[in-house]
């Protein structure tokens, strides 16, 4: 079980400081949410403890080894995009045993992988359709999938569900969670959807203008906001 620990982190592009010591401690297990406006530096801290992004200042470490180290693949970190990123020329049952592939995984054991994960997701009908042939939906669940697939010890999502439909958006909410639930592995959840926050997460980091607001669980922040930001953030439209 991975245990993660975002100490002094701050980061500049060139002149521009765009996160300011940003400081999370996440517990086993832990569904941990950063929200916030667009712009305000979630993404990067996201690439930054996937190890895709350098640190300018602090560090982060996950089992107390830093993440600078080691790839994403080595650290068994498994990340979901906004945008899918599925391979558009492998079909869904390719795109989804093909990082086991990459590792070795005898081609049995891939395909029992693949049997588990798309019950899971209830994709078992679409393995051999291209991603082309899929809706949004569908394709988001075959990157979930693929992320499931490799059993990782962390899940990063980076808006996995912001071009979804609304009616989609909310059932597939309820699947992220029930996942969660299930798989008690640790996740950090990107999202600027305040709603989602507040549904999804143990504990939610409120980031605007490159520093963490607030980090506390949903009932904290609605009780108890720590500034005037956190409190007009609570209850915005998404
Ligand atoms: P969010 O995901 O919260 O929308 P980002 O982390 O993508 O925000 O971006 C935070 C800030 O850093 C923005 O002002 C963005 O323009 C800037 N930024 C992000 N990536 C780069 C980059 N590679 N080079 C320069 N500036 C960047
Ligand atoms: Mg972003």
């Amino acid at each position: 079980m991975a245990v993660l620990n975002i100490e002094n982190v701050s980061k500049t592009f060139g002149d521009t400081r765009v996160l300011e010591d940003i400081n999370i401690a996440m517990a086993e297990g832990e569904f941990l949410i950063l929200v916030g406006p667009s712009g305000c530096g979630k993404s990067t801290l996201l690439n930054m403890i996937a190890g895709l992004e350098t640190i300018t200042e602090g560090q982060i470490t996950l089992d107390g080894r830093s993440v600078n180290t080691a790839s994403p693949r080595e650290r068994n970190i498994a990340m979901v995009f906004q945008f899918y990123a599925l391979y558009p020329n492998m079909n869904v049952r390719r795109n989804i045993e093909f990082g086991l592939k990459m590792r070795g995984v005898a081609k049995q054991e891939r395909g029992a992988t693949v049997e588990r994960v798309a019950k899971m997701l209830q994709i078992e009908d679409l393995l051999n359709r291209k991603p082309a042939q899929l809706s949004g939906g569908q394709r988001q669940r075959v990157a979930i999938g693929r992320a499931l697939a490799r059993d990782p010890a962390l899940f990063l999502f980076d808006e996995p569900l912001s071009n979804l439909d609304a009616k989609l958006r909310v059932e597939m909410r309820t699947e992220i969670k029930q996942l969660h639930q299930r798989l008690a592995t640790a996740m950090v959840y990107v999202t600027h959807d305040q709603i989602e926050a507040m549904t999804l997460g143990d504990r939610i980091a409120v980031m605007h203008a490159g520093r963490v607001q607030q980090l506390g669980t949903p009932r904290e922040i609605y009780d108890d906001p720590a500034n005037r930001y956190v409190a007009g953030f609570i209850g915005s439209p998404a």
